[in-house]
């Protein structure tokens, strides 16, 4: 993508400074020391608050008692991606948010660091806590593999069900490999994590898409059951004039680059705008300034207090030096010779709040204003990619092509399953994960629960 003007480059060291881990990993000592300020509440409004219910106080307790591996176990039995989980849960607005230790006004326990102590342990030394179930002779197809699909997977593996899953990128991990921030997770954490539900006996098929590479029928007469979940698709476009200038780009094929490239070769304008306000945005920007963008951007049609990112997630952003440009709508891409140069926006005031409390913005006349920028990358949510369902009976999307599910996670063709992104519209790694756990119980149950399914333990 040639650009304008490119950010100047950083020395290697300065790259690894800027992506260290935001939430460093602990050390026994201090893993023991947080976990004896636990108060083990009876009713654990931290384990409430976990989409995937892990014990909490029953891991920290482990912890604090030494069985590290028996605290893993605990998590991991709940949540196979309590790894990733461990590091890029939202655990301020989650199990954290939820601490009494708020009440007391005390600083919540670090339970998203505990939790990583706990899982890094047994995966660093490569210590399997899980093995497959008794095999039942049912196979579950499962498409994609991201987090909803490797916790499907993984759960029915170990009820003794054949798995195989599909996946059209060339890796597997969906966008725990592709998409979550750098300074978060690593490529490497989320593979590793794919190395546990492969050791499951867990079979994938990475660069096939379903749909394309495969039928339906073909998958319909391999499987007994199939799983759906295939995540959200490509960024929106901002339909306004220039878009389809050089420099312009959706959320995820810059963070892609982040993810798949040295810092280095990162494709990186010296001035960056960001369109939108979510937590893809921060992660935008944050990044920009990281990788070395000397101005960067971060351009919201409404107010800061309308904003949908988490709370934590903006102030990393504003720590990091960014420009907000709040009550700003975007109306055309400025180039030159094909590349982007510019930004021009206009002011907008908000009306009353509509029926979910957002007020809606509107373009103030003669306000308009230009910014000079060497790439735009628009995060304005992502597209549902359910179209190609269409060739399944039965499975009904709604209006905005999210995926619409049973209780048991079923969809309207009894074969068919689904969770994640492609129902929910697009939440947490830990949603993922429990609605894929809940599937697996869901195609379970389907297929009469089979005998042989002693649940793999080690
Ligand atoms: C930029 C960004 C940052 C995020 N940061 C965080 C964070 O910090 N913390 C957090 O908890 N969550 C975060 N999330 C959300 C989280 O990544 C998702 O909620 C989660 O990955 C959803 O899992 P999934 O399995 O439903 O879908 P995905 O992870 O999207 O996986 C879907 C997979 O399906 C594959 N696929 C699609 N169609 C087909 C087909 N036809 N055939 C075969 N394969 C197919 C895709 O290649 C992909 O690998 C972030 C999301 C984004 C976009
Ligand atoms: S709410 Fe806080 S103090 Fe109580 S069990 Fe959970 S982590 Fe421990």
């Amino acid at each position: 993508m040639p650009l304008r003007e490119t950010a100047p480059k950083l020395s290697p060291e300065q790259y690894e400074q800027n992506f260290a881990d935001i939430t460093p990993p602990m050390n026994p000592r201090q893993a023991a020391v947080e976990a004896s300020r636990c108060l083990y509440c009876f009713d654990a409004p931290c384990t409430q608050a976990c989409p995937t219910r892990i014990d909490v106080p029953g891991f920290i307790k482990r912890i604090m008692t030494g069985n590290t591996r028996g605290a893993a176990r605990v998590i991991l039995d709940a949540n196979i991606l309590g790894e990733s989980c461990g590091r890029v849960c939202p655990t301020e607005v989650l199990c954290e948010g939820a601490c009494v230790m708020h009440e007391k006004g005390e600083k919540a326990i670090e339970i998203g660091r505990l939790q990583r102590f706990a899982v890094d342990h047994v995966l660093d030394r490569k210590i399997r806590l899980f093995s497959p179930g008794s095999p039942n002779e049912r196979r579950v197809a499962c498409i994609g593999s991201g987090p909803a699909s490797l916790a499907c997977a993984a759960e029915l593996a170990r009820k003794g069900y054949g798995v195989i899953v599909f996946d059209r990128a060339e890796l597997p991990g969906g966008l725990s490999t592709y998409g979550i921030a750098a300074y978060k997770t690593r490529v490497s954490d989320s593979l590793r994590e794919v190395e546990m539900v492969k050791s499951l006996g867990v079979e994938f098929r990475q660069g096939l898409e379903i749909g394309r590479d495969m039928s339906f029928a073909q998958l319909e007469r391999d499987f007994d059951a199939v799983f759906i979940g295939v995540g959200l698709g490509e960024t929106w476009a901002m339909d306004i004039p220039g878009e389809n200038l050089e420099g312009v780009c959706g959320a995820l094929e810059f963070i892609e680059q982040t993810k798949m490239r040295p810092f280095s070769e990162v494709i990186l304008g010296r001035r960056i705008a960001c369109v939108g306000a979510g937590n893809t945005a921060i992660d935008v920007v944050t990044a920009a300034r990281r990788l070395g963008a000397e101005t960067v951007y971060l351009v919201y049609r409404r107010s800061e207090q309308e904003m949908p990112a988490f709370r934590y997630e903006y102030e990393l952003a504003k720590k990091d030096g960014v420009n907000f440009l709040w009550q700003t709508q975007p109306v055309r891409v400025l180039g030159a010779g094909g590349v982007v140069t510019g930004l021009e926006c206009v002011r907008t005031r908000l009306g009353a709040p509509d029926a979910r409390g957002k007020r809606a913005p509107e373009p103030i006349s003669a306000s308009e204003f230009s910014i000079e920028v060497d790439m735009l990358v628009r995060a304005v949510g992502q597209k549902p990619a359910t179209d190609f369902l269409r060739a399944v009976s039965g499975i009904e999307r709604r209006k905005n092509g999210t995926l619409v599910t049973s209780a048991l996670h079923q969809t309207g063709n009894a074969k068919y399953f689904a969770g994640g992104d492609c129902v929910n519209g697009g939440r947490e790694v830990v949603d993922a994960v429990a609605e894929g756990m809940a599937a697996a119980r869901g195609i379970d149950a389907w297929l009469g629960a089979p005998a042989g399914a002693r649940r793999g333990e080690n």
